[in-house]
């Protein structure tokens, strides 16, 4: 059933809402309507901007009714077009944004979802505190989000992703419930568990509208190196001594390739090449404590045991935190510095760590047979073989033919990820880019098995229709 959206319900809608919590204004709708890198554009003809859960809730229950569709959506700064609507009605969290609970004993904050990721962070700094989720996009990307797209980052090595930070949920389910599940246990073993569904169900399950967050100490030192490697089969040995001689202080382990590096320098304001050996690949590599001033110690050391023992080309240390911030910013550039030259065939995949230099030799070697010329853009969380693993055109190539050919080229890259049991999709999710092919690739049995639970939550299919299964 899908309901008619008509002048007399969204006259409904309004009154649910109040005169600041809607807009049919172009204007106000059309940042909301297109994904930042212009891949994605929709349509809706109604923004609800609930200002709390109760309103949230009277919004569901009104759609559920009529089975009229929903997309919910935080920051658009997903990767895979979930939150941009396709005529269906588009609800903001960015009224959401209160931290409603900080509580040190806990270690928890109570966050809602349209809270974005920097203010989060922020929130818990000046409470002594530190939430550990961290990505290039904590500026606009939110709480609620965060949680529906299960998000990664960088410290996952470390701190795991969405699915192990979150202790506990509000969300309003698709027929307008409010479910108050905002436990803060760490132990809670009590039969199957709801909120671990709604991670990660891309709003296809519910809106969340507020959650309680596992906090950490705040880190007392930091120590940041960029190293070159001849490969990334001498990353994987790195890692695995870095693994041993950080032991659980190990904060962050990036790999990222020559021609990342090059572009972020090129087409990025202020970055510097950080060794001026230019070695084929590089690792950003973090060390974290809470003990003052031994992270360095730490990673000198680790460093001097990786040259000795011919794992490493080169290596320097940031020696203050602005050259420390100077080495992420090429790290986290990274997409933006695709950007100036066309478009990118993008894949977010992950293997065993054991396969990961083995998949980016053959994966590179089979799309230069197949697509010459073709320059990869390799980079991302090796430490949790995840790798952004990118494809531009050749220099001087042929822009349009090179955009015709990414599902070919994405089919190259998903047959090798699936015969080494690998993910199409790490951390990104599946939305409207990926959900077809994910289908094709799961069992039958786990389909049918995901459907039904879909289907006893939200019978009609109101919430995000065109997401998941
Ligand atoms: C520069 C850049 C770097 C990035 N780096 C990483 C990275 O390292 N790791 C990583 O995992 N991701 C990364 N991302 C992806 C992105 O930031 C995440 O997907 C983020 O989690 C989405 O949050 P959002 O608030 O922008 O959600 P949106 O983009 O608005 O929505 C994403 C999905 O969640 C649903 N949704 C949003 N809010 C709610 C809610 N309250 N309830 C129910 N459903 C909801 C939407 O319907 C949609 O399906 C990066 C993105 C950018 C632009």
């Amino acid at each position: 059933m899908t309901g008619e959206i008509t002048p007399a319900f969204l006259d409904r809608l309004k009154v649910v809402l109040g005169d600041a919590g809607w807009s049919v204004d172009p204007a106000r709708l059309q940042p909301k309507l297109i994904e930042w890198r212009r891949r994605w554009t929709g349509t809706t003809p109604f923004l609800a901007l609930p200002k709390s859960a109760a309103e949230v809730a009277a919004v569901v229950r009104l759609c559920a009714q009529a089975g009229v569709p929903i997309t919910p959506q935080g920051g658009n700064t997903g990767l895979v077009g979930g939150q941009i609507p396709q005529g269906e009605i588009l609800l903001s969290t960015e009224r959401l944004r209160a931290i409603r609970d900080l509580d040190g004993l806990d270690d928890v904050m109570v966050v809602e979802a349209g809270a974005t990721l920097a203010a989060t962070h922020e929130a818990a700094l000046a409470a002594g505190r530190r939430f550990p989720l961290n990505l290039a996009s904590e500026g606009s990307a939110t709480i609620g989000g965060l949680i529906s797209t299960n998000a990664g980052g960088t410290a996952v090595l470390r701190y795991g992703n969405m699915r192990d930070l979150v202790l506990g949920l509000e969300v309003v389910l698709p027929n307008g419930d409010l479910w108050n599940g905002l436990k803060r246990l760490r132990k809670d073993n009590t039969g199957y568990d709801l909120k671990q569904l709604i991670i990660g169900a891309e709003g296809t399950l519910g809106v969340v509208t507020a959650a309680a967050l596992k906090l950490y100490p705040t880190l007392a030192s930091r120590a940041v190196a960029f190293v070159g490697v001849a490969s990334p089969r001498e990353a994987a040995e790195l890692l695995i001594l870095a693994k041993a001689v950080a032991g659980g202080e190990l904060e962050a382990f990036e790999l990222i390739a020559r021609l990342g590096v090059a572009l972020a320098v090129r087409h990025l304001p202020g970055l510097r090449e950080p060794l001026e050996s230019l070695p084929p690949w590089y690792v950003l590599i973090e060390i974290a404590n809470s003990r003052p001033r031994s992270a360095d110690a730490v990673l000198e050391g680790l460093l001097a045991r990786a040259l000795e023992n011919d794992i490493i080309l080169d290596g320097v240390l940031a020696q203050n935190d602005t050259q420390g911030r100077a080495f992420w910013a090429i790290r986290e550039g990274q997409s933006a510095a695709q950007l100036p030259e066309g478009p990118a065939w993008k894949h977010d995949i992950s293997v065993p760590l054991s396969r990961v230099p083995d998949f980016i030799a053959q994966a590179s070697r089979d799309l230069q047979v197949r697509f010459p010329g073709v320059r990869i853009d390799a980079f991302g969380h090796m430490g949790d073989g995840n790798i952004h693993f990118d494809v531009l055109a050749p220099i001087g190539g042929d822009l349009d033919r090179h955009s015709a050919a990414r599902d070919d080229g994405a089919r190259l890259v998903h047959d090798l990820v699936t015969a080494m049991q690998g993910s199409i999709s790490a951390e990104h999710g599946l939305g409207i880019m990926k959900t077809d092919e994910a289908e094709s690739l799961k069992s039958p049995i786990e389909i049918a098995a995901l459907r039904a639970i879909r289907a006893s939550l939200d019978p009609h299919r109101v919430m995000n229709p065109r997401v998941l299964f």
